[in-house]
């Protein structure tokens, strides 16, 4: 079976990955020159939490993030696989307990068993939730790993060679099915996506040292800060209903300092080294959806869960053109509205 994949964000890598494993002859056609600034992936966190979604995602996104995580743990460059941390300031307590009711798999700490873990969280939080297991890694390392290895497994590569709106809407060159995974630009077809705008930054410091992805709730400003190795942090992120995906607002960057200075006041102290901003794709539910037209299949609407979600939809995508498994409640047409289940 011969297989064109359009894009190379983690939607499209994990896509031509799995065919290929899967023994069909892929070829992946990506805009850009391998993954790069230019995709919403680029730009993301890498937590690969699954448990703490569910604070405001539908079960099926816990569903598909617990399945993903032995995709991501198959690679060469395994996650980290040291849990979350949630912690509150004492007046949002009832925030923490509020976001307990509505997750499973962690543990209530206190404020000693908060700093066992992270030390220099010590005397700041009195109490916080760990979900010993979530994961995270270095998004751009792995985008990077899928895209080198999809060679090893002999995908065509043909980069910086966008697919035009004509060849999009015929049939695939060359190929026995389509998997078009082109993120937000694929409005031109799923109309009812949308974007929705986040920023992050990168900060630098060496009197902070963190383990694990710490989310920090406010009733304002929701924060979480992945560390990213040598003294960098990644502070993410806005979630903001706009397709903008180039312009980061003053009040955004004051918002996300503020919440990293509120986890830890030497974060005020950091050196700023990346500013960042991206549009996720996003169905009006915020779920992700496989969709079929003709012998294309649409993989998008990964929303906030791109590394959560985009193994399985790959699997999900992969069992329906292979054998042509089809899933509960599925409507097999672009004009449909259907949910991979
Ligand atoms: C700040 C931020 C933080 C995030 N944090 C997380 C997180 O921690 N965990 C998580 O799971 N998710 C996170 N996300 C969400 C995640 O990044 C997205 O869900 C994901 O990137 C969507 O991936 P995609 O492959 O669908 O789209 P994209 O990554 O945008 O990829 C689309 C690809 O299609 C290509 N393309 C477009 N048009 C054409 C064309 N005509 N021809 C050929 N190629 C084309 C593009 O060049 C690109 O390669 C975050 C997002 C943001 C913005």
């Amino acid at each position: 079976m011969k297989v064109e994949v359009v894009g190379c964000g983690v939607a499209g890598l994990c896509a031509a990955t799995t065919f290929a494993e899967r023994g069909c002859e892929v070829r992946v056609v990506s805009k850009s020159d391998g993954p790069d600034a230019s995709c919403c992936s680029w730009w993301a966190g890498g937590m690969l939490a699954p448990w703490c979604e569910m604070e405001s995602a539908e079960p099926l996104i816990g569903i598909f993030g617990a399945e993903s995580m032995a995709f991501w743990h198959r690679l060469e460059l395994k996650p980290v696989a040291n849990g979350t941390l949630v912690v509150a300031h004492s007046r949002d307590l009832p925030d923490l307990r509020q976001f307990s009711r509505r997750t499973t798999k962690w543990d209530w700490f206190d404020a000693a068993a908060v700093a066992d873990l992270e030390p220099d969280l010590a005397g700041r939080f009195s109490n916080g939730l760990f979900f010993s297991g979530e994961a995270h890694f270095h998004p751009r390392d792995v985008l990077e790993l899928l895209f080198a290895r999809l060679e090893a497994l002999g995908a065509k590569i043909e980069v910086e060679r966008g697919m035009s709106a004509i060849e999009l809407a015929g049939d695939p060159r060359d190929a026995d099915w389509r998997i078009d995974c082109r993120g937000l630009a694929a409005r031109d077809v799923l109309t009812d996506l949308r974007g929705v705008k986040g920023e992050m930054l990168v900060l630098e410091t060496d009197e902070v040292s963190l383990s694990r992805p710490v989310r920090l709730l406010h009733p304002r400003i929701p924060v979480y800060i992945v560390p990213r190795g040598d003294n960098r942090f990644m502070v993410g992120a806005t979630m903001i209903e706009s397709d903008e995906r180039d312009r980061v607002t003053a009040r955004s960057v004051l918002e996300l300092l503020s919440a990293a200075y509120a986890v830890h006041p030497s974060f005020g102290e950091a050196e700023i080294v990346e500013i960042g901003v991206d549009a996720r794709p996003a169905y009006p539910d915020n779920l992700p959806r496989l969709r079929q037209r003709d012998r294309t299949i649409f993989i998008n609407g990964l929303y906030r869960h791109g590394f959560l979600a985009a193994p399985a939809l790959a699997r999900r995508a992969a069992d329906w053109v292979l054998e042509g498994k089809q899933f509960d409640g599925a409507v097999d047409t672009v004009h449909g509205d259907w949910r991979a289940a």
